[in-house]
């Protein structure tokens, strides 16, 4: 996959071929339901446990145990004292007190750890004993060493002056394990706890679940493999990645096959050695529209019983499919990586947890409340992914969804909600059940949602370093001024002008609510270095020689956003090329410009030294935050005002390009 893929024209005939395979509609065999798809499937799956093998106990973490482990030994394997002091027969001390001591005569040995003690501790006598010592044969309790005194003249005795029941201070063989007790049982996954365990039991090995070897594919022309440069119209193979580790937090074993072209031979090739090698197959990619379903051919070519499902009502992850061949399952995840992960872990993931003998993943789930309508498309059951906040009354659930394409989504959401087959949306303050995803789901500290700026991660990573977390959620100005209104954030990051004033986000202040300064982002017009258009000139003059150059194609904003505010006062009306090209973000506007998709866009200098763009300043934006007056003494936003202030944070921030606000 490392050949350079150097772009070719298409021959005229075979052009018309290509777009008529690439427009070709999604040909599902039968799309259904994710209940009987999973039906379907497992009727054709041996679930049970695979054969136990022997390992170290240093090899037995993350594996799940073959049978029950039933405890050898005893431990302590002895009547063990708790305490540094003396061992003697609490009969002994009734009635001692202040005014009636009773005096022990010591006996001529002391017992420290891993002592085996020789003399009998007969009526009248104690023996000097360390904690972890063996109470010796005839005391049935400890005395402290602290509550005695030590009378040295004539032979060696000690004095008590409190009565002590017996047992005191002594802990007795198989308090902590009992010899015949199940100490753990079958199909508990072992842990620093479980290996602490067995090796107090004596043992240095144990029969866990062999680990089914899962197969991870990738395919794709595009794909390029971690750790190379990317080339033009190359994506990074995230899907390999992501899989394997799912892979192996499931209990499987992760064998990586890279990425393939898509060559039906080669993948062909590949999927038979990998079936051969493993106990089941995972592929990604080469299922969705235009893409000739190439995967889907393979895999159906491959044996029986074959593929069982194409097509499941599911959003994200319609384009699924699932085969088996012989006993053995393929799977097909969609090539998005939202899409990818979340069917791994709703189809192949309970198949290898069986398959490693641990028990189906226990689904955690908690009410909130859904802040924003979610539209949904009738008929897919859809899954939307959320962040969860704990706002002024109770958790709210915020969807985080940056599209089945987007690799984040997954690994940032706290959990998602269903949304029925049957609903088209979610209405705006519906409370829903949301299922967490990952175990340690904690309230932030902060919740910052609004804008977002590279400088702002300079910020959040102080409040780290300090052990606080902060959940930022880049919703946009708007959007941010919207969320603290509701109480659902602590801070919301802004920068908007107001076109009456001319000034920024001082309009944007409510009731509850105030601003604080944040820093200075100088906006101005980006191009490639070399264009004479722009280069040497200032930004006046390079936008009049664009403004009659009609080849010269610009990259916009959205509306709403602070530059596009700027943008549309700069060209007074006129209406160039590429206008309707409108992006959310400073860096799409950047990449645009540098993949030479446009020629010229207005964004902020440090994107554009990001890119390695020439940039023409015009002026100066505020990026500021409101910060909620109710939510002002809290902790995390004492510690992000503070770090507003802090030298060397502001120092960080200036080495990006920004200037903070005195
Ligand atoms: P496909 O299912 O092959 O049509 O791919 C659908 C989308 O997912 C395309 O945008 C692919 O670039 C993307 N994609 C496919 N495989 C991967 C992968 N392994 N890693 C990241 N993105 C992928
Ligand atoms: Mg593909």
């Amino acid at each position: 996959m490392s050949e350079t893929r150097k772009p070719r024209a298409v021959e005229e005939g075979d052009l018309i071929a290509r777009v008529r395979a690439a427009a070709r509609q999604e040909q599902f065999l039968e799309v259904v339901s994710p209940e009987e798809a999973r039906a379907r499937f497992e009727r054709h799956l041996d679930l049970a446990p695979l054969p136990g093998e022997t390992v170290t106990l240093a090899d037995a973490r993350t594996r799940a145990l073959c049978g029950d482990v039933i405890a050898p030994v005893d431990a302590p394997p002895f009547d063990r004292s708790n305490v540094d002091g003396f061992a003697l027969r609490a009969a002994d001390t009734v009635g001692a007190s202040e005014g009636n001591p009773k005096i022990f005569v010591l006996n001529a040995e002391v017992i420290a750890c891993g002592h085996v003690p020789a003399l009998t501790v007969m009526p009248g006598t104690c023996t000097a004993i360390a904690t972890g010592g063996v109470i010796p044969r005839g005391a049935d309790a400890v005395v402290m060493i602290e509550q005695t005194e030590l009378i040295e003249e004539g032979h060696p005795r000690v004095e008590l002056r409190r009565a002590v029941s017996p047992g005191q201070f002594v802990s007795h063989a198989g308090s902590d394990i009992a010899r015949g007790e199940t100490l753990l049982r079958r199909g508990t996954r072992i842990g620093a706890r479980e290996i602490g365990m067995l090796a107090a039991c004596g043992l240095d090995r144990i029969e866990v679940v062999r680990r089914p070897r899962v197969a991870v594919i990738s395919t794709g022309d595009e794909l390029v493999e971690p750790g190379r440069p990317l080339r033009p119209a190359g994506v990074y193979d995230s899907n390999g990645a992501i899989i394997a580790a799912a892979v192996a937090e499931a209990g499987g074993e992760p064998i990586l096959y890279g990425s393939l072209r898509d060559d039906a031979a080669v993948l062909e090739k590949t999927v038979r050695e990998a079936l051969a090698a493993s106990d089941m197959v995972v592929l990604s990619g080469g299922t969705s529209k235009g893409a000739g379903d190439l995967s889907h051919r393979v895999v159906s070519q491959l044996g029986k019983p074959g593929i069982l499902v194409h097509g499941v009502a599911l959003k994200p992850g319609k384009p699924l499919c699932l085969s088996v061949v012989g006993d053995k399952p393929i799977v097909v995840l969609p090539g998005f990586p939202t899409s990818a992960i979340f069917t791994f872990h709703a189809f192949a993931a309970p198949i290898i947890r069986a398959r490693a003998g641990l028990p189906p993943e226990s689904a955690e789930t908690i009410n909130a409340r859904v802040p924003v309508r979610i539209t949904s498309e009738l008929g897919r059951k859809e899954f939307v992914l959320v962040s969860l906040i704990e706002g002024d009354q109770g958790t709210i659930a915020f969807p985080t969804g940056k599209g089945s394409g987007a690799v984040t989504s997954f690994s940032q959401a706290d959990g998602f909600i269903e949304i029925d087959a049957l609903a088209s949306a979610l209405n705006a303050d519906s409370d829903a059940q949301v299922t967490l995803i990952g175990s340690s789901a904690r309230a932030p500290d902060l919740v910052i949602m609004g804008s977002h700026d590279v400088a702002l991660d300079v910020i959040v990573g102080a409040l780290v370093e300090q052990g606080l977390s902060a959940r930022v959620l880049a919703v946009g100005s708007l959007g941010g001024v919207g969320a603290i209104g509701r109480g659902e954030c602590d801070v919301a990051p802004v920068h908007l002008i107001d076109p009456a004033s001319g000034q920024y986000n001082k309009h944007l202040v409510g009731t509850g609510m105030s601003l604080v300064a944040g820093w200075r982002r100088m906006q101005g017009i980006l191009f490639r270095p070399g264009d004479a258009r722009f280069e040497g000139h200032s930004a006046k003059e390079a936008l009049k020689i664009v403004l009659e150059d009609s080849s010269a194609l610009m990259v916009n904003r959205n509306a709403g956003a602070g530059t596009r505010v700027l943008t549309d006062k700069l060209l007074d009306g006129a209406r160039p090329a590429g206008y309707a090209n409108q992006p959310k973000s400073h860096n799409a506007v950047a990449a645009a410009i540098a993949q030479g998709r446009a020629d010229w866009g207005i964004a902020i200098e440090p994107v554009a030294k990001l890119y390695g763009l020439g940039f023409l300043p015009v002026s100066p934006e505020h990026y500021d935050f409101l910060v909620a007056d109710s939510r002002r003494e809290r902790p995390g936003v004492q510690a992000f005002l503070a770090a507003l202030r802090d030298e060397r944070v502001r120092a960080r921030v200036r080495a990006l390009g920004m200037e903070p606000e005195s």
